[in-house]
């Protein structure tokens, strides 16, 4: 019992902060916090617009490139992460969205045969959901309203996203009051994890309540690179600092590993915790063989649809010269105007082959030409809107695996967005319902062209051509070190987050779930780092 530490977390993301933060202020525990990236006490962070800043090159990001999709024709995507204090909640577009209620009862029944396994399902999740939840317009079962994460109305709505959600109920999709409420169906504005403009990410939320805390000490620009063991049981971790120094941090209790999905499976492996053969073939000695490290990679897919607007609508050129300024006056005199947003106030979730069936797409209406980098000069600049469209259950799986032994060298990692046939079914069908909408209603006038898909042709072999072309990831990469009952030989974590086969270590982030939630992620990778906590304190 030599340790410096009781805990360390490896990775201070949506997940790493909220669980290292909650050992340290509600148990005895001292925490040590080891993040890649730097402080999350930034302008460009705090401000929603910087989201496109980040997505464009930043040193708040890590930029992934994919292995050649042989699905979408052999390109390569891009997959930014965020590298800060935060992680992902640090540099998102801060939509706050939990799922539906049988995305946690599908794990509950994939986890539930193991004896003593903690419940999964909604009613178990919620709690968590509701206690992190400070709510500033819902109060009621499902939303908390004295929680630290600070969830608020946009602060300014876009003429556009006014016109994309009227044009969606004149495609006959009932007006949402809360995409987080009773049913996910229909068109609505979602609810953000700001406040008055500012973000509310896990490093705000959570951390920074304890920065007095002696029980927590953050460790920033430090890079895991290695888990360390004493027999069976993970003691320490193996880092470089700030400084390009080698180190090592010692701890009595576990070892969390919270570095998201496409770095924990990294570090799983670095440390002999992986496929036997795969290690084998980069030199490194297996601990434990684990063939479901790396596997099971999950992302949502989204394809966005373009169009010039006949008017001086939406936010082109609302970053640039007098207008940046009036903006950048407004925001810092009266916390309002477009900086409060993060350039995404509207959306939908719909069945466009049975309405009243449960949701098979969700989609962000975007007031602005917004496609990925690689795809930029494939359209045109101008005032204009996209609609983009996200599968929500993709069937579709890849991997992550090692590019070498050598920690510095990022992972190859293989999303294999669309592959299945049903995705890329449920997804022509979701771009062809908003591209009609964009013909109804109030955006039917405003509308001057769709500049994408570039031809009229919309039928299925048309679409499937554009979807192949134009698909990127909603950022939400899950599912590589994933959870699994007794029995399951590709779970690499029991149902309380324990890395199978050794001791003194878990998963927190979103690599730990059995299947992607329908909507974006951030909420969930909260929760999971919540009910970590719980877990290890023996709460739960
Ligand atoms: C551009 C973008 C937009 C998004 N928009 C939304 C949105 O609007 N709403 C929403 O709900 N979700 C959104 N998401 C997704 C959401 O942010 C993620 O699902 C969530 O952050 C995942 O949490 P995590 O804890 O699994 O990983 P992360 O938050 O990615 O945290 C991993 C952390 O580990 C650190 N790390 C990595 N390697 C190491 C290492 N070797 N040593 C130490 N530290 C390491 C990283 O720097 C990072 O801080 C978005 C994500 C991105 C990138």
């Amino acid at each position: 019992m030599t340790g410096e530490f009781d805990h360390i977390v490896v990775g201070g993301g949506a997940s790493g902060c909220v669980v290292a933060a909650r050992l340290a202020r509600d148990g005895e525990a001292r925490v040590l916090l080891l993040e890649a990236g730097q402080s999350h006490r930034h302008p460009l962070l705090d401000m929603p617009p910087g989201i496109f800043k980040m997505i464009n090159g930043s040193k708040f990001m890590r930029y992934h490139k994919t292995e050649p999709q042989a699905q979408l024709d052999g390109r390569r995507l891009e997959i930014a992460q965020g590298h800060v204090l935060g992680g992902g909640s640090s540099v998102n577009a801060q939509v706050y969205m939990r799922g539906r209620p049988d995305d946690y009862d599908e794990w509950d029944r994939i986890l539930r045969t193991s004896n003593d396994g903690p419940g999964w399902g909604w009613k178990d999740v919620l709690v968590h959901f509701r206690r992190m939840e400070g709510n500033n317009r819902l109060s009621n079962d499902l939303h908390g309203i004295d929680g630290p994460l600070l969830v608020s109305d946009p602060g300014h709505i876009d003429q556009t996203s006014r016109w994309f959600v009227q044009a969606v109920q004149n495609m006959g999709e009932p007006f949402n009051p809360d995409f987080n409420g009773g049913t996910q169906r229909g068109v609505g504005f979602y609810q953000f994890m700001n406040r008055s403009g500012k973000r509310s990410s896990a490093a705000y939320a959570f951390v920074e309540p304890e920065k007095h805390n002696p029980r927590l000490t953050v460790r920033l620009g430090c890079e895991a690179t290695e888990i360390l063991f004493e027999g069976n049981r993970a003691t320490g971790v193996a880092y470089t600092d700030a400084k390009g120094h080698r180190k090592q941090a010692s701890c009595n209790g576990e070892v969390v590993l919270a570095s998201g999905a496409l770095i924990t499976p990294k570090l799983l492996m670095l440390s002999g915790l992986g496929p036997a053969e795969h290690l084998a073939g980069h030199g490194i000695a297996c601990r434990q063989d684990l063939p479901g490290v790396g596997e099971n990679f999950i992302d949502h897919p989204e394809v966005p649809i373009t169009a010039h607007l006949s008017g001086p609508y939406g936010y082109y050129k609302q970053g640039d010269g007098w207008r940046m300024l009036r903006n950048g006056l407004q925001f810092k005199l009266f916390a309002s105007g477009p900086v409060t947003s993060a350039g995404v106030e509207a959306g939908a979730f719909i069945n466009p082959d049975d309405p009243d069936a449960v949701p098979t797409v969700q989609a962000f209406c975007v007031p602005i030409v917004y496609v990925d980098r690689d795809r930029r000069d494939l359209v045109k600049d101008g005032y204009g809107m996209s609609i983009t469209t996200v599968v929500v259950k993709p069937r579709s799986r890849g991997h992550v695996k090692l590019a070498s032994a050598d920690p510095k060298d990022m992972p190859l990692v293989s999303p294999n967005l669309l592959q299945h046939e049903d995705d890329m079914l449920e997804m022509i069908a979701g771009v062809r319902f908003f591209l009609q909408a964009m013909g109804k209603g109030p955006l039917a006038s405003r509308i001057e062209k769709i500049a994408l898909p570039a031809t009229a042709d919309y039928s299925d072999e048309a679409l499937r051509e554009h979807c192949k072309a134009f698909v990127k990831t909603n950022y939400h990469p899950a599912g590589t070190a994933r959870m699994g009952a007794d029995g399951d030989s590709m779970a690499v974590l029991d149902p309380r987050m324990r890395v199978r086969g050794v001791e003194g270590l878990r998963v927190c982030d979103m690599s730990a779930v059995p299947n992607i939630n329908a909507g974006n992620t951030n909420a969930p990778a909260m929760m999971l780092g919540d009910r970590c906590a719980d877990m290890i304190m023996g709460r739960i």
